[in-house]
């Protein structure tokens, strides 16, 4: 069940600390897992879900992918990098009006061989079953990825990617107390959960919403309360959670998806700067910021260790160019 997937990425992906970053944070100890190096097409944390989604498809007997997401979104990519490995044919929906030059996410998935339909102010996958009927006619057996890939499917990646880092800690002798990372379509907030519980672990979830817009009329707490429920289902585990179980920290989200601030901004400065690290402007540039504030103001109790599970998006940079471009010596 936890095995039945298709090699896409290259696991583990590192784990380290943030040694000159946790300087500036004496109370606390930061570490990083970097699935922003998982390998596929510039990597990130769809990576995990689609080994199960494709295998999924595989074996299906589907020879198309049809997925959906915003116009920089690093689920297409992966997607697209994913179809390509399995040789399936991989269509994307992808939110806003064609421009006229490709650039970040949007390039690779166009490199990668994929299929583009712009669909204007739907990039949550609204046109999904137009397209599919469309392509069915012409003889496509169509498989179609929820948003961000985030069903059971999907989340047992991240039920393995516990497992991977217990094995890490327990390798080089760590223990760790607090999760932060960036939650959008909550697959991996489900899959991180699930497998929280299934391998009876103590690590606690801080997961900073990213995008303040619902998902098809459903508040994001919501599903990922359901591919939980789901997941116990389907691990066979006598459990049950309430929405009162699922952490969402939603203090940083004011500035709406794909709105970088200007904290932001500084928080992707300074890591680079200070660790070589690239943050992307969406998702994990959003969480680290939250995380750091939520230390600077000692909002979890001190000496805890604390793990950012970057989950990549480095691409989507190259869309956001202009606030990272200098004039006068100062940022714009
Ligand atoms: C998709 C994505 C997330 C959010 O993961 P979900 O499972 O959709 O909640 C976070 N960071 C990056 C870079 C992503 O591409």
């Amino acid at each position: 069940m936890l095995t039945n997937k298709f090699n896409l990425g290259f696991f583990p992906t590192p784990l380290h600390e943030l040694q000159n970053m946790s300087k500036s944070f004496p109370a606390y100890s930061i570490f990083i897992k970097r699935d922003d190096l998982t390998g596929l097409a510039c990597g990130g944390n769809k990576t995990r879900k689609l080994e199960f989604l494709i295998k999924q498809a595989l074996d299906g007997g589907y020879n198309t992918i049809i997925t959906s997401g915003a116009q920089q979104s690093n689920h297409c990519r992966q997607t697209a990098a994913a179809c390509a490995m399995a040789g399936l044919k991989c269509h994307l929906l992808l939110g806003g009006d064609e421009p006229q030059t490709y650039t970040g996410n949007l390039l690779l998935s166009s490199i990668l061989g994929a299929q583009i339909h712009f669909t204007g102010n739907n990039r949550k996958g609204e046109d999904t079953l137009v397209l599919k009927k469309e392509l069915e006619k012409k003889n496509n057996r169509c498989f179609v990825i929820p948003y961000g890939g985030s069903n059971i499917i999907g989340a047992l990646g991240f039920i393995i990617a516990v497992k991977e880092l217990k094995k890490q800690l327990k390798d080089s002798d760590l223990t760790i107390d607090y999760i932060f990372f960036p939650s959008s379509s909550g697959g991996m907030q489900a899959g991180l959960t699930l497998g929280i519980e299934y391998y009876n672990l103590n690590y606690k979830l801080i997961p900073i919403n990213v995008d303040k817009d619902q998902t098809n009329g459903r508040p994001l707490e919501k599903i990922v309360l359901e591919i939980i429920n789901e997941g116990f289902n389907y691990l066979k585990m006598d459990k049950q959670f309430g929405l009162t179980n699922i952490p969402l920290n939603k203090d940083y989200d004011k500035d709406g998806y794909g709105n970088l601030n200007e904290n932001e901004k500084n928080t992707i400065l300074e890591l680079a700067q200070q660790e070589g690290i690239i943050l992307d402007p969406v998702y994990s540039g959003r969480a680290f910021n939250g995380m750091i504030d939520i230390l600077r103001s000692r909002k979890i109790p001190e000496k805890s260790n604390v793990l950012f599970w970057h989950t990549g998006g480095g691409p989507a940079i190259f869309e956001y160019s202009k606030p990272f471009t200098k004039e006068n010596g100062n940022y714009l």
